[in-house]
């Protein structure tokens, strides 16, 4: 193939050629003079042609090439298999078709890399926020939209970090960790929430690009640090009574008492009493951790997953019978016979049924206690009412609390630990269930349990 230079070069000797020709011709038979300069001007013209015609060829292959470099550079390329001519474009063509295939895989494997930091980002739990040498936001993830109540995360990038939490400490922390370039992590308040921040240098080679903060959302941690550390405060108080009054009278019986037999056996009686108690508030406190600990003992296999109301009820019958029969108080049961099954165990319900209709009679001097049920809409509604003291309202929405009790020296008295009401609500709620109370002081307590059943449409819901 002929390169464009001898092309050209031999097109214009060509051309000049054919004109002297011509010219030479129009001078051979016609005397010099119009016709001459007419010869010229034809000639001329036709030179003029032949190199716009060849020049235009170029000039289209040249756009069709820049046409090309701009489809490269918005990746939007298609490659072709056509045969390239082998002249110089023919060789720059070539040549971009080379560094087109590069550009486009080295353009392809950053998206995708993008693409995969997209995605990290968008599925963690955490906040990111990448500040720039200066503080400014260049990017953030889903998870910090989601904690500082952002609409548009566009309208971040660009702007201080103190736009997203104004906090002084923070704002100071993060100044520092840019000047310094040392990583560090500090604990802020917003929005009623606690935060921990983490910031890590975003350095390359030889220079610092900004800073990485990653921010967690510790409240439930920290919510859940300070019930336990309350927990075991009341844990250990509430065993800590029982256990100073029994070592004090076995001091007292130590020191001569036991001597005296009337004051021995009262002693010995209280001892007893309170041994009781530790044990029904060590009782208590393994249902309640066995409960919190192994869900599973909840769900169990089929058997043990539904139960019937009347099944449960039989199981303490006699103990509810006996404590109300000793204080004098009737107790009435209405359970239809057609009520489906709970989706609950047996010993869970018997549970839920005792802790309940135990409180009934404990709290209430005379009168009646009533346990009935009914299916309805919801699931099967247990409701167990009673004509005792009656709940104060303040006090209403904190008695499923643990260790709390209206009346903590009457509580203790009658043999109550403050953990009865927790444990009910902890097997009723893991059931997927509810649990209501209604009360007046003085007129009585009613608790309503509103439990999944295996029938109704509200349990084949919470079973997908
Ligand atoms: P306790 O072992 O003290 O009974 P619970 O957790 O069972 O603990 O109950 C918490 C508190 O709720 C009780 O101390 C009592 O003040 C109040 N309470 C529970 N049931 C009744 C009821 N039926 N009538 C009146 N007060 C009740």
């Amino acid at each position: 193939m002929i390169n464009i230079r001898t092309k050209l070069t031999g097109l214009a000797i060509l051309v000049s050629g054919i004109s002297f020709f011509v010219l030479s011709l129009i001078a051979k038979y016609e005397p010099l003079g119009l016709k001459f300069s007419l010869g010229l001007i034809v000639a001329q013209i036709v030179f003029g042609m032949i190199m716009y015609i060849y020049a235009n060829m170029y000039v289209n292959r040249i756009e069709k090439l820049i046409a090309k470099i701009e489809l490269i550079i918005k990746d939007e390329y298609q490659f072709e298999t056509l045969p390239l001519k082998q002249d110089e474009l023919g060789r720059l063509e070539e040549e971009l078709e080379k560094l087109a295939q590069q550009y486009t895989e080295i353009i392809r494997s950053e998206k995708k890399e993008a693409y995969k930091i997209h995605t990290i980002l968008s599925g963690m739990k955490e906040g990111v926020v990448i500040l720039d040498q200066v503080g400014r936001i260049v990017l953030t993830n889903t998870a910090v939209e989601e904690m500082f109540f952002v609409r548009n995360r566009k309208v971040l990038v660009g702007k201080h970090f103190m736009y997203l939490v104004r906090d002084n400490h923070l704002d100071q922390f993060v100044a520092e960790r840019l000047s310094e370039q040392k990583e560090g992590s500090m604990e802020f308040q917003a929005w009623d929430h606690i935060y921990t921040v983490w910031a890590n240098t975003l350095n390359d080679e030889n220079s610092s690009l900004g800073l990485v903060l990653v921010i967690r959302d510790i409240t439930d941690i920290r919510r859940l640090e300070k019930m336990r550390t309350e927990f075991v405060a009341n844990v250990s108080h509430e065993l800590r009574t029982p256990l100073t009054s029994i070592n004090g009278f076995v001091e007292t019986l130590l020191d001569g008492a036991s001597e005296d037999k009337e004051l021995r056996g009262r002693f010995l009686n209280i001892i007893q009493s309170e041994s009781l108690r530790l044990k029904s508030i060590i009782d208590d406190l393994l249902t309640l951790s066995r409960i919190e600990n192994k869900p599973q003992a909840l769900k169990g296999d089929a058997a043990q997953k539904f139960s019937f109301v009347q099944n449960a009820y039989e199981k303490i019958r006699p103990v509810i019978e006996s404590y109300a029969q000793a204080k004098g108080l009737e107790i009435k049961v209405e359970i239809p016979t057609e009520l489906p099954y709970v989706l609950m165990g047996e010993d869970l319900l018997s549970q839920v049924l005792l802790n309940l209709m135990e409180n009934a009679v404990k709290y209430t001097l005379s009168g009646q206690v009533a346990l009935s049920c009914s299916a309805e809409e919801e699931g099967v509604v247990i409701v167990v009412r009673d004509t005792g003291c009656g709940i104060p309202q303040e006090s209403l929405s904190r008695i499923f609390e643990r260790f709390y009790r209206v009346d903590k020296a009457r509580s203790r008295e009658i043999g109550g630990t403050g953990l009865g009401l927790s444990i009910v609500k902890h097997i009723v709620e893991d059931s997927g269930g509810r649990i209501t109370v209604s009360s007046e002081l003085g007129k009585g307590t009613s608790f309503t349990c509103y439990l999944p059943c295996f029938s109704s449409d509200i349990v084949k819901g919470n079973r997908k």
